[in-house]
């Protein structure tokens, strides 16, 4: 397993290299152990930091802090999201609790990037949801009726009004909320990672291998040396099922996107000069696609059963045909290689899209699995769980909490065989829109 970032993502090479990385190097104690410095990890560590500056406070990651989903994502802050069932009103009271929960994750990163005056190209632009097919408007206008309902800002749009919005005559109809935000995911993961206290001691490409309870202690063993802590909180995310948490309630399925170098000024003319959009997919396995503040367009387009860390470059070439594709028919007029780069990621399902927030065993918690939309909702979760687990209550806990809890999958090798079978399915659903 490669433990260092492979450099394929734009968003992280956009950032500096940091020069202060410390691998495990003795054996540690500590009062708190987290595991996994995504938003998650990274806002437990900050929330802990601040509940208990004198407690010895340990946050490791496998890889470098920041570097994996969290510094690899497509950027959107979501208000609402479509692509998890929720097209019709017989789960309304569900979904009203999802996007509470959206709705305090949002509230979580203004109060970060407010109190620490973080520059991570926030855009409070709205996004689509957008169809090339027709047909597709059934559905737009039913979950425009759930909106309605729960007075979420919206419009929709006809082919027309999108050529001019987005700068292709590709989609035909669409929904836009006016809540969404666009950011730049890696600078807003980095300054999560800049502001940590000095009581937070960070070790990175530390990958915790085992644990074990013993006694009111847990046993932590990475490659050369052991971490005991008194409590522990598990932010691996995509990874909580390989360190055996919740093993029945999540899974992980790799993502992967390319990213245009920016337009040249001929370029963006060509297309009618948009100004930055959004759009996520009416099908599940559609496109995410975007164009971002310095006239890059990002893609997003497949969804796999695929395990480790990182996809190999050949892997990645493969799909980044697909992704030249998908940019290629929504903008016909643009140069065939313009392809800066293309990476994977990692994200964490549940059957039923709720996440996962717990105490799972005495002075043991998790938060995780945000079915690809854990920006808000992982900032949120991470400070929320550090509170949990310091036996204090607050409304977003209750919030979090009212929510119904993840559904039981089966064991292996059923649940790959499912998944994969349900992934076809939604691919040849969503051909078109790929
Ligand atoms: C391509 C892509 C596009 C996405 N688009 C969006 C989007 O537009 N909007 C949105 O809201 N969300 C999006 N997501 C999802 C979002 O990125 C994740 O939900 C979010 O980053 C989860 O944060 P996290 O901190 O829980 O997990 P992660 O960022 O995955 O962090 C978990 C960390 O745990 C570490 N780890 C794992 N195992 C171990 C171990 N054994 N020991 C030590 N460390 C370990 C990993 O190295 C990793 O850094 C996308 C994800 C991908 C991959």
């Amino acid at each position: 397993m490669s433990l260092l970032n492979d450099k394929t993502c734009c968003w992280i090479n956009d950032l500096s290299p940091r020069l202060d990385i410390k691998v495990l190097s003795e054996d540690k104690n500590c009062d708190w152990l987290i595991v996994g410095a995504g938003y998650t990890g990274l806002s437990a560590a900050r929330k802990l930091s601040q509940l208990h500056p004198s407690q010895k406070i340990i946050l490791v990651d496998a890889q470098l802090a920041g570097e994996g989903a969290s510094g690899r994502n497509s950027g959107y802050l979501v208000d609402t999201t479509l692509n998890d069932g929720f097209t019709s009103n017989k789960d309304f009271s569900n979904y009203k609790k999802k996007t509470n929960i959206y709705k305090l994750g949002i509230e979580s990163i203004k109060k970060f990037i407010k109190k620490y005056k973080v520059d991570c190209d926030w855009n409070e632009s709205g996004k689509y949801f957008a169809s090339s097919r027709l047909e597709d408007k059934k559905i737009l206008i039913n979950f425009s009726n759930i909106l309605n309902r729960l007075d979420f800002e919206h419009e929709l749009y006809n082919q027309g009004n999108l050529k001019e919005k987005l700068g292709t005559s590709f989609y035909k109809s669409a929904l836009y909320t006016k809540g969404g935000i666009l950011i730049h995911p890696g600078k807003l993961v980095r300054a999560m990672v800049d502001v940590l206290s000095d009581n937070v001691e960070l070790y990175e490409n530390s990958q915790l291998l085992e644990w074990k309870k013993d006694n009111d202690k847990v046993l932590c063993k990475f490659e050369n040396f052991n971490i005991t802590t008194r409590k522990i909180i598990f932010c691996t995310n995509g990874f909580l099922k390989s360190l055996g948490i919740k093993t029945n309630y999540n899974f992980p399925l790799t993502l992967t996107a390319s990213m245009t170098r920016p337009l040249s000024d001929n370029e963006f003319k060509s297309i009618g000069e948009p100004k930055e959009w959004g759009v996520l997919p009416v099908r599940p396995m559609g496109a995410t696609i975007r164009m971002t503040k310095n006239r890059r367009i990002l893609i997003r387009n497949t969804a796999e059963v695929y395990n480790p860390f990182k996809m190999s470059e050949t892997e990645l070439k493969k799909r980044s045909i697909n992704q030249k594709t998908g940019i290629k028919k929504r903008f016909p007029e643009l140069p065939n290689d313009i392809i800066d780069c293309t990476w994977s990621g990692i994200v964490s399902r549940t059957r039923n899209s709720s996440q996962i927030f717990d105490k799972i065993d005495k002075n043991i918690f998790v938060a995780g699995c945000y079915n690809g939309s854990g920006i808000g909702v992982g900032t949120l979760f991470g400070e929320q769980i550090a509170i949990k687990a310091n036996n204090e209550h607050t409304r977003e806990i209750e919030t979090i909490e009212s929510r119904n809890k993840p559904t039981w999958l089966p064991p292996q090798p059923f649940l790959d065989l499912g998944v994969k079978a349900r992934l076809i399915f939604e691919r040849s659903r969503a051909e078109s829109e790929i």
